[in-house]
């Protein structure tokens, strides 16, 4: 691989929830809306969960915390593109499951149809992958056919707040630990999910239980 790969990072004390990361997701990829019709469910957050054609989803919570005060957080949720893929460890097939050589993405080819969804759902420690109606799994493709052409994801390109960043790999780890140190004074319990582990780095300002981090 090239390098050490590519990275996300989500900043989660500059999102503002507006989900122009969902929108511009479903238009570059071409997916089609949710069939289902929306109702109240009591959140802004709109649709429930991911699907097939959901590849990205904004995650809302109310919560309270331990000294009593609100916290309404927002996460965005989306494969993590993990490094040790285990989605991958558990094909059936090496084919069926890639790993983009120039960036470290978790590809899903259409060769997964062969495999058993509920095996590879299960082995995701994150609850990602999703069955199309054509039998195959889809998630997010962190936008391999932009970044090889010098693009930024749709998703971070349309992010307005900086909320969102994209780039090497190395440098968003050492951009996350940065802004770690300069919002320390503001947000005590601010860390950043997983970092060894997975290529779409969350940095939280609060607590993790502050944070829905998965439908449900
Ligand atoms: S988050 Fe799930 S689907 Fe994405 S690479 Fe990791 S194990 Fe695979
Ligand atoms: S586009 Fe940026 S600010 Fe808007 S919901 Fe997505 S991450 Fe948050």
């Amino acid at each position: 691989m090239a390098d050490n790969g590519k990275s996300f990072l989500i900043d989660t004390t500059k999102c503002f929830a507006c989900r122009a990361c969902q929108v511009a997701c479903k238009q570059w990829n071409g997916l089609p809306a949710e069939k289902q019709v929306p109702h109240n469910r009591g959140t802004y957050e709109n649709p429930p969960d991911l699907s097939y054609s959901q590849w990205v989803l904004v995650h809302f919570m109310e919560a309270e915390r331990p000294d009593g005060s609100l916290a309404w957080n927002f996460v965005r949720n989306s494969c993590r593109h993990c490094v040790d893929a285990p989605c991958k460890q558990a094909a059936k097939y090496k084919d069926s499951i890639t790993i983009d050589e120039q960036t470290g993405a978790v590809l899903f080819t259409e060769k997964t149809k062969r495999e058993s969804y509920r095996k590879i759902r299960e082995a995701c420690p994150f609850d990602v992958p999703r069955k199309g109606p054509d039998g195959r799994l889809y998630k997010c493709r962190m936008c391999v056919d932009r970044v090889h052409n010098g693009e930024l994801p749709a998703c971070v390109k349309a992010c307005p707040s900086g909320a969102l960043l994209f780039g090497d790999r190395d440098e968003m780890l050492a951009v996350a630990e940065r802004r770690l140190a300069a919002i320390r004074g503001q947000y005590p319990d601010a860390t950043v999910l997983d970092r060894r582990d997975v290529r779409l780095l969350i940095l939280l300002g609060d607590r993790e239980s502050l944070y829905k981090l998965r439908a449900g």
